[in-house]
């Protein structure tokens, strides 16, 4: 059997919100005793600047935490691809499928995969779109850039894509970009995706 965590035990988000309250407060009493010229330093106000430290390790300790927690949940949510600009007949524009949402666009020769790329292989050809090359036998190459000599590639942000798993969310969200970009403007579909989701009651992730 496994354990299960009681219903009201925080969150790491809560905790976090916690965190960041207290602190908020002691930067707050800081400020104050700063202003008043002559306060002299007391073991109260010592301790304060004590826990006012100990506060920020466990604050930047809980964001570490939370944000492993959600790039756990992205990955069991979604499936990353490059996106193909063209438009194909029956197949998705999944160009090629990423194993996981790839650190400032770069993807190791290992990190994808397409229907004409075997497991393992360090693909040195140009990466093109595999919907493309199954309904036309054409070589449409990808927005990716080589970097390196081992087959690694850079993914134009513009072109990296999610799609969910889970058909119930996939249905909700559709296919959307896999992060935001610079101009607000570009991030209509994405920021209305998120809308359907909360709507919905589910997650934004
Ligand atoms: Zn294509």
């Amino acid at each position: 059997m496994s354990k299960q965590k009681p219903d009201n035990e925080p969150t790491v988000a809560q905790q976090l919100a916690e965190v960041r309250a207290m602190q908020a407060k002691r930067e707050e009493a800081k400020r104050t005793a700063a202003a008043l010229p002559f306060v002299p330093v007391d073991e109260e106000t010592q301790q304060q600047a004590f826990d006012a430290e100990k506060l920020f390790e466990e604050s930047a300790r809980l964001t570490a935490q939370e944000q492993a927690e959600i790039e756990e949940k992205r990955a069991k949510t979604y499936r990353y691809f490059v996106r193909c600009r063209r438009n194909h007949t029956r197949m998705p524009p999944h160009g090629v499928y990423l194993k996981k949402m790839p650190q400032a666009g770069m993807v190791a020769s290992n990190d994808w995969y397409a229907r004409y790329k075997k497991e393992g292989d360090q693909w040195m050809q140009p990466v093109v779109c595999q919907a493309c090359l199954a309904e036309r036998g054409e070589h449409v190459e990808l927005n990716v850039t080589r970097e390196g000599n081992y087959g690694a590639f850079r993914v134009n942000m513009r072109d990296l894509w999610k799609v969910a798993v889970d058909p119930k969310r996939r249905a909700i969200e559709g296919e959307i970009r896999a992060e935001l970009l610079g101009p607000e403007s570009s991030n209509f579909e994405v920021r209305a995706a998120q809308e359907r989701l909360r709507e919905a009651g589910m997650e934004v992730l």
